[in-house]
């Protein structure tokens, strides 16, 4: 490990969670949202390099039918080529009752479920009403659930929707409750589109709060779209909540929302949390150099600050962390 490369000043605020996971979500909500599609031996070989950077929480891909997302339709070879470390989690997200079945054949332990806050997104990606989707998560939880599989949840659109504008609190809350009741274990708020600020931030986790759902049941799922994100992130850590979803690099979009950029860059959350003294775990440097791998792979800039950073300040003088190659 290059040992020129910068790394921020630690600073301690009174107050934060000392710890945070963060939840990668690049392999699936990332690469599911790109225009390209990557072989399975590469995405295997993205998980593998994420849990040799110290992550232990990753959403790994996603069973849903293949017509839906051409871009995971390989999730049965991507699990199969996995090697999840001791302790890790390998999370998949499941559609309904079929992709819970797909997701146990192949050998997954842990899914994820999405309802949406809004009927109009409920509509163009879920293929259902808002009240439809919650009934088949539930299900989904249940069924899950009976057989040892802990579920999380996401609730999409919580924070503003493209086609209906604001979004009304109850309508959230109303749904992380409805996860939370059935037994999902934490409730990724998910702002899709990147149009919170931080006092709309910290009112919907208050609001999910005074609806029972403890802290320690609370994630937020971030974009980036107007820059807010970290702000975001900090108002959320000053309330103590202690998980952030990621997405290495920046992966994903959000492709039912013209412009709206990636996922909160996993190494830029990375770099604050850690500035901040908060443990993650994490090898920021490890982080970068799989951002620059993946990017040089796929012939694109990459789209996270740190990672831009690192390469100006000399990451390649960084080992590759390790070349496997799968059939
Ligand atoms: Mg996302």
């Amino acid at each position: 490990m290059s040992d020129a490369l910068p790394a921020p000043r630690v600073v301690r605020e009174d107050g934060l969670p000392s710890r945070v996971t963060v939840f990668e979500v690049g392999p699936r909500d990332g690469l599911q949202a790109e225009t390209d599609i990557i072989p399975a031996p590469i995405k295997a070989q993205l998980c593998r390099r994420l849990y040799a950077a110290g992550s232990r929480d990753v959403e790994v891909t996603s069973f849903v039918p293949p017509t839906w997302i051409p871009q995971l339709a390989d999730a049965e070879q991507v699990v199969g080529a996995l090697e999840v470390p001791d302790g890790a989690r390998a999370v998949a997200l499941v559609p309904n009752l079929r992709g819970l079945q797909r997701a146990v054949d192949a050998g997954i332990r842990e899914v994820s479920v999405v309802v949406s806050a809004t009927e109009s997104f409920a509509a163009a990606n879920l293929n259902t009403s808002r009240a439809g989707a919650i009934d088949r998560a539930v299900e989904v939880i249940e069924a899950a659930t009976a057989q040892g599989i802990p579920v999380r949840g996401y609730v999409s659109m919580a924070f503003g929707d493209p086609w209906e504008g604001a979004v009304g609190y109850d309508a959230v809350t109303t749904a992380a409750v409805a996860l939370h009741e059935a037994g999902a274990r934490t409730i990724a708020l998910s702002d899709t589109i990147g149009v919170a600020t931080p006092g709309h931030t910290a009112a919907i986790i208050e609001e999910a709060f005074e609806a029972g759902i403890p802290v320690e049941g609370v994630a937020l799922h971030l974009h980036d779209t107007y820059g807010q994100s970290l702000a975001n992130v900090h108002a959320a850590l000053q309330l103590g909540v202690a998980e952030f979803d990621a997405s290495v690099g920046g992966l994903g979009r959000c492709p039912y929302a013209k412009g709206a950029t990636g996922n909160l860059a996993t190494e830029d959350l990375v770099w604050m949390l850690h500035g901040l003294g908060i443990e993650t775990g994490l090898d920021l440097e490890a982080l970068a150099a799989t951002t620059v791998w993946l990017s040089r792979l796929r012939n694109v800039r990459p789209a996270s600050n740190v990672a831009r950073a690192f390469a100006a300040a000399g990451l390649d003088a960084i080992e590759p962390v390790q070349e496997v190659t799968t059939a």
